[in-house]
């Protein structure tokens, strides 16, 4: 591949950080873990943060901790990645699918309400792409049904609805280190509350039931072993703290393509909604209406015999065979969000691609689709 569609950006501070934990007797549990939490939710903003192995984790964590559990409901999207839905159904309960607005891609704000069953235990909201839309009226749906909000916000580090962070507006809310990430630990999670005792439940959950401050051998629930090394939460500190010019760097690379697919009408490309500050995850275009499914698979076939790297965020959730069975999920169930998922094309996005790099992006795009017929 010429253009990859992500890569980290690692510099020689997180590999000397990584070192100096290497020549220490501290790999795991050390010193490295309680600076990676602390400085992660003093930048969000909330008074605990936990660190776990993977997103994935944080997720399945925070529905334990939340009571979710045999017999519940809980509200998500269908165009997400797979583990919105996945730790949902790993704690046992049922995800309800709401299709998204064709704007935000985020939950539409006028089908929530009627998604709510008697059943129903939480809202499990994600920022898709990192777009925070919206969200203050997901939660005032939420409390006014007495439902808690999981904030799924692994796409969304360092985006801000109206000034708030994401990440706050959630009881939980979890991110994401893996390397395609805003900041990455090479794999790694993060629990973010403001709630003490959901803290040291996941704290507990974390480390095979252990309690905060326990001995060694004392457990006393159900746990798990979802801790990040000491190796990861360096590599983590160091890449948190390059959060402002990652962010930057990933809105100068977005408005590159905003520039070079600006006025081209078989093209529909994401734009920073109002009131939102987007830390940009991916930069996906999507086509107009009258593309079909082929159409795009052909598009995305001429773009990579280019050597550049592109996908098809997301396929939606509802059609996973193993969702769509267990759950009597068909083609149809959410037509905004299988038109829409149907039509995207992932552009390669990171912080350090270059703007002539983005040109043949740009260029080999708008040759395969002016090689594609109507
Ligand atoms: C990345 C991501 C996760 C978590 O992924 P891990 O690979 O387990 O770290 C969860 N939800 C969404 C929406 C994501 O994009």
């Amino acid at each position: 591949m010429r253009i990859h569609l992500s890569r980290p950006d690692i510099t020689e501070a997180e590999i000397d950080a990584v070192t100096e934990v290497l020549r220490s007797p501290d790999l795991s549990l050390g010193p490295k873990l309680p600076e990676f939490e602390a400085a992660f939710a003093k930048y969000i903003g909330t008074n605990y943060a936990v660190a776990v192995n993977s997103g994935t984790s944080a997720l399945f964590l925070c529905m334990l901790a939340a009571g979710i559990g045999e017999g519940d409901e809980v509200i998500t999207t269908p165009f997400t990645f797979i583990a919105t839905a996945n730790t949902i159904m790993m704690a046992g309960a049922r995800p309800v699918f709401v299709d998204i607005d064709p704007e935000t891609l985020n939950m539409a704000l006028a089908k929530i309400e009627a998604a709510i069953t008697g059943k129903t235990k939480a809202i499990l909201p994600v920022e898709v792409f990192g777009n925070p839309a919206d969200f203050d009226k997901i939660c005032q749906i939420a409390e006014k049904h007495k439902l808690t909000v999981i904030e799924d916000s692994c796409e969304a580090l360092g985006s801000a609805l109206n000034g708030k962070k994401v990440g706050t507006f959630g009881k939980m809310s979890t991110f994401a280190f893996y390397p395609n990430k805003q900041i990455t630990t090479g794999e790694g999670g993060m629990i973010l509350t403001d709630d003490e005792e959901l803290a040291d439940i996941c704290v507990s959950l974390r480390n095979q039931g252990r309690a905060r401050g326990s001995t060694w051998l004392s457990h006393e629930r159900l746990g798990y072993n979802y801790r990040l090394s000491d190796i990861n939460c360096a590599l983590g500190i160091v890449q948190l703290s390059r959060i402002e010019e990652i962010k930057a760097n990933r809105k100068k690379v977005a408005q590159y393509y905003q520039q070079m697919l600006a006025g081209d009408d078989r093209l529909i490309v994401p734009a920073e909604s109002q009131g939102c500050d987007v830390s940009w995850f991916v930069f996906v275009v999507r086509l107009a209406e009258n593309y079909s499914r082929q159409q795009r698979d052909n598009i995305l076939q001429a773009v990579r015999a280019r050597e550049i790297q592109v996908s098809n965020y997301f396929p939606p959730v509802h059609l996973q065979p193993f969702i769509a069975e267990q759950f009597g999920c068909s083609e149809g169930d959410f037509p905004v969000t299988e038109s829409v998922s149907e039509r995207t094309i992932a552009l390669p996005f990171y912080n350090n691609l270059k703007e002539d790099e983005v040109a043949i992006v740009c260029e080999a795009l708008k040759q395969a689709l002016d090689e594609t017929r109507l």
